[in-house]
């Protein structure tokens, strides 16, 4: 006996940056309400706040909230971007850098006065929103996001994404 082969899970990442993280507090209570269904078409192989054990390989769609503001976020958003299908930036410290941002628009007694801060923690001199960085596929602005517009393109991206392995796979999504 045959058996007709299966679309595997999607895997799923969720990375955060400058932020205070409220947007993976949003998807957490999502999970609560959606996890049941989502379970059977996707895996979370790498999320913080979710997980003890993380992995960097390829991802299905990459999740991103919070904005730019260090050489390091810089690497490891690229990195990100090379492993990702898809790239989605979440809630509006991602998608326009504020208000993570607000140091950019600072007068110049201020930015002195934040300089050594600055130094110290080897930032960068601008904060950046995540698409000045790397190409973004998707946005779901908000602070925190639409729950709502979160599930709606995330379904968009998870069934697009199937659809795709169904097609290399010969098979109907
Ligand atoms: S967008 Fe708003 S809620 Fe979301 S991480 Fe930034 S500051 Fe927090």
């Amino acid at each position: 006996m045959t058996t007709e082969p299966q679309i595997r899970k999607l895997k799923v990442a969720w990375f955060s940056f400058s932020c205070c993280e409220d947007n993976v507090i949003v998807f957490s209570e999502l999970l609560n309400d959606h996890w049941l269904e989502w379970k059977k078409l996707i895996e979370i192989t790498n999320a913080r706040v979710l997980r003890t054990k993380n992995v960097m390989e390829d991802f299905d769609i990459a999740f991103i909230e919070g904005a730019i503001a260090s050489p390091k976020h810089v690497e490891k958003l690229t990195e990100v971007r090379k492993l990702a299908n898809k790239l989605v930036a979440v809630g509006a410290c991602a998608c326009t850098g504020m208000p993570s941002a607000q140091r950019n628009y600072f007068n110049v007694e201020q930015k002195a006065n934040i300089q050594p801060l600055v130094d110290k923690f080897g930032s960068l001199p601008k904060v950046l929103k995540v698409s000045e960085v790397v190409k973004v596929d998707a946005e779901v602005p908000g602070c925190p996001m639409d729950p709502s517009d979160f599930v709606t393109k995330a379904t968009a991206l998870i069934l697009a994404r199937r659809a795709e392995l169904a097609k290399e796979i010969g098979i109907s999504a």
